[in-house]
């Protein structure tokens, strides 16, 4: 039997505080953790509803309705897009199948895709150079159509490692618009040499 929110809600309380306060974790302590100074986790809220996601209904998918305007590349199945502007992190793209789907229901001849090509992307945001790694994510809890994102994450700047990748880009000033399409152009060409 899997816990329920319910369940899970009170076993977290007994560890929290009268205001339902849980401690701080030790992340604060890591050296990638962006923040400092005196902080507290917020309140546990108790269960409610799974929030709607954004074009959850194929009709009201932004993705869907937009196509491939914003592709940096794409071939008759999959699309790689950019964010809308330049963030702090030298390349975040987003890979989305044309089609409408989830991870959970992908037809078999897309999930068979998805491996191989997650590699090839990798592999081009990484040819943008001074990369120290790509990070993949997928989380799929603000827009239903499934979408992966590969953050690069600049070399030799230890204090931008781990996941906290995705908080650094919004702290770190905005690429110049210049250097970010440069580097988006980058990532294209590497995956048309790459086939397709
Ligand atoms: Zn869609």
């Amino acid at each position: 039997m899997p816990e329920t929110a319910e369940e899970l809600y009170r076993r977290a309380l007994e560890s929290a505080d009268a205001d339902r306060r849980l401690p701080m974790p030790p992340v604060a302590e890591w050296e990638t953790f962006p923040f400092e100074g005196e902080m507290r986790v917020r309140p546990l809220r108790p269960p409610g509803d799974e929030p709607p996601r954004a074009g959850e209904d194929p009709a009201d998918c932004w993705r869907c309705r937009r196509g491939d305007e914003d592709a940096i590349w794409s071939d008759s199945r999959w699309l790689l897009t950019p964010l809308e502007k330049p963030s702090g992190l030298p390349v975040i793209v987003i890979l989305q199948p044309r089609e409408h789907s989830d991870l959970g229901d992908l037809p078999p001849e897309l999930a068979a895709e998805l491996g191989p090509l997650i590699v090839r992307v990798e592999r081009a945001v990484d040819a943008v150079g001074e990369i120290g790694r790509v990070h993949v994510g997928r989380w799929g809890d603000g827009s239903a159509h499934l979408h992966f994102w590969f953050i690069a994450r600049p070399a030799r700047l230890p204090q931008l490692r781990t996941s906290f990748a995705a908080i650094w880009d919004d702290i770190l000033p905005p690429l110049p618009e210049e250097l970010w399409r440069e580097n988006l152009a980058i990532v294209a060409r590497a995956l048309a040499a790459d086939g397709g």
